[in-house]
């Protein structure tokens, strides 16, 4: 197995693991339907790998983007689907700590024009940017990891401006973000794995 399919296939196993954690996430300032959304996606994902066995890093990535832009729904299908398929647009042949910063901040910048948002809005953004800029500054894995869960925390306190939880307005706040907590999970999940591999 590849590293960047265990990458995946450790990163599924977490959110199916945590599905029902992300639906009350999602019962509390939305629909309830993120646990379930991210659980078929990531399956979906996986199930699909063995049929980009062989192919570059970006072309899985690509693949596995649009698997999540067809199966998640929702709003975050979209924006995950959009993470990863530039990400893997973005990535070449070499694949070090430079070039996935890179590449992780034009994965971002299409993660936001796809979803007109930008970071305090109480959504995904608010650990993705946070860990891109912990990336970038030279951390550690272990406190990327904990950037990815300090900000998810820090979405409970915050207001949220879009997606379904802004519809609720003040009664946003206290509650922590869903798609910031699956982001976070995943983000720890990467970095257990490259910390054991
Ligand atoms: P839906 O809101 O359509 O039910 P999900 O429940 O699967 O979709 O996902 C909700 C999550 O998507 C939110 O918690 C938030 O993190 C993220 N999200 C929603 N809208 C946006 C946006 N415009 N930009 C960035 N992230 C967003
Ligand atoms: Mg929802």
């Amino acid at each position: 197995m590849t590293t960047l399919d265990a990458l995946i296939g450790n990163a599924a196993a977490v959110i199916v693991a945590h599905a029902d954690e992300l639906t009350k996430l999602d019962s509390a300032i939305g629909d309830g339907d993120h646990g379930a959304n991210m659980k078929r996606g990531f399956e979906a994902v996986v199930a699909d790998l063995p049929n980009h066995d062989g192919k570059p890093a970006g072309e899985v990535l690509k693949a596995a983007g649009m698997k999540l832009v067809m199966t998640v729904g929702g709003a975050s299908g979209p924006l995950f689907g959009t993470l990863l398929m530039t990400l893997g647009k973005e990535l070449g042949e070499t694949v070090d700590r430079e070039a996935v910063t890179a590449a992780f901040g034009k994965a971002i910048e299409a993660v936001m024009a796809r979803g007109k948002s930008e970071r305090g809005q109480k959504t995904m953004l608010d650990v993705l940017i946070p860990v891109h800029e912990a990336l970038a500054g030279g951390a550690d894995l272990a406190a990327i990891s904990q950037t990815a869960t300090d900000s998810a925390g820090a979405t409970i306190p915050m207001l949220a401006t879009k997606g379904r939880a802004s519809f609720l307005g003040e009664r946003s706040i206290g509650h922590m973000d869903p798609g910031a907590r699956s982001t976070e999970l995943i983000v720890a999940s990467i970095c257990t794995t490259l910390e054991n591999g």
